[in-house]
């Protein structure tokens, strides 16, 4: 099979090449990210096996599949029909014995270096050679992860984003050694799945959290200086510059620990002082308050409506 690269790149037109299809995929870690990767892709007619290392959560992940493709019956995205041809489409599975006859493993454990490499280490003796890896990582580097697989040139960063079965974007992140077939392979299967893709060069939180994230620090130390209450600051974006959610709204949804850890990838990563974390949102990670999860964040969640903790 050959593909074009139309709608990649904007205009480039490079030699049609070979690209591996994909029947089959392994989703790893059966949490937030992997129940809505699993979804998406059984949704398109894909056989997903679906691991995780605790039983509990792939029982959640089923359930939690299951109650957003009613919602999307709501909507009349899906039918029953449909719904359940999906949902028949996935297995779960607590080890690596069903991975011998996938096309590509989708990587989505939590976002820590050693326990990525450590999970490669186990899972590539169980995969046919020609097995691609893909790692939904928010921040670490693609090139240092493909080199701890003995695939690296099979390797690449697929980046969905949360809630995966709504939002339209990937971001498709090649590694120094990311083979041209797999680059491919994987835009067509993005494609499949009905996002868009935005490439990007493996440098620290990619395209969209190096954006982003810099502008909630940035909004946590408007609150931190004093020069507004956090009411003042999300509706100034709100209605100043269009967004949907304030900046701080947004950081309790995305999770205040996260944040602080994608400014310390690119603090660290990039060696610049402008990605300094504001000490105002290492303090309150340091609280626990970590936004909607834990309750409180910079609003108190079991207030109705939310209010402001500052
Ligand atoms: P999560 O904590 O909701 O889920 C992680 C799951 O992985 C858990 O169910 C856990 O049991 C399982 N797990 C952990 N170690 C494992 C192992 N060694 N083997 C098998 N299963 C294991 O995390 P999440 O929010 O879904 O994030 C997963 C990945 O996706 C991270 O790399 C994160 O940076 C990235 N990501 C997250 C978001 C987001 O908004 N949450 C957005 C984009 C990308």
């Amino acid at each position: 099979m050959s593909v074009g690269l139309t709608g990649i790149g904007g205009g480039v037109n490079p030699e049609p090449i070979a690209i591996p299809p994909i029947h089959r995929i392994g989703v790893i870690g059966a949490g937030l990210m992997g129940n809505g990767i699993s979804h998406v892709s059984a949704v398109a007619g894909i056989g997903v096996v679906m691991m995780d290392a605790r039983p509990e959560a792939l029982e959640r992940a089923m359930a939690t599949i299951a109650q957003n493709m009613d919602r999307q019956i709501k909507a009349g995205i899906l039918t029953a029909e449909t719904k359940a041809q999906a949902l028949a489409r996935i297995t779960t599975a607590g080890d690596f014995s069903g991975f011998g006859d996938c096309d590509l493993v989708i990587e989505a454990i939590v976002e820590k270096e050693e326990a990525k490499r450590a999970l490669y280490k186990t899972l590539t003796p169980h995969l046919r050679p020609d097995c691609m890896i893909a790692s939904n990582t928010s921040s670490i580097s693609i090139t240092r992860l493909g080199a701890s697989t003995d695939r690296a040139e099979k390797f690449i960063g697929m980046h969905f984003m949360n809630p995966v079965p709504v939002m339209k974007l990937v971001e498709i992140i090649r590694g120094i050694a990311t083979d041209e077939p797999t680059f491919r392979a994987i835009c067509a299967l993005a494609e499949k799945l009905g996002k868009t893709i935005a490439v990007a060069e493996d440098f620290p939180a990619f395209i969209v959290n190096r954006i982003l994230v810099p502008m909630i620090n940035e909004a946590v130390y408007a609150l931190y200086e004093g020069v507004a209450s956090v009411a003042s600051i999300d509706t100034a974006l709100k209605l100043g510059a269009n967004h949907r959610m304030g900046p701080l709204e947004l950081a309790d949804f995305i999770g205040l620990d996260t944040c602080l850890s994608i400014m310390q990838v690119l603090y660290e990563g990039l060696a610049d002082s402008k990605y300094r974390p504001c000490p105002l949102l290492v303090k309150y990670v340091e609280a626990g308050w970590l936004g909607r999860k834990t309750g409180r964040g910079f609003y108190d969640y079991t207030q109705t409506p939310p209010r402001p903790t500052r």
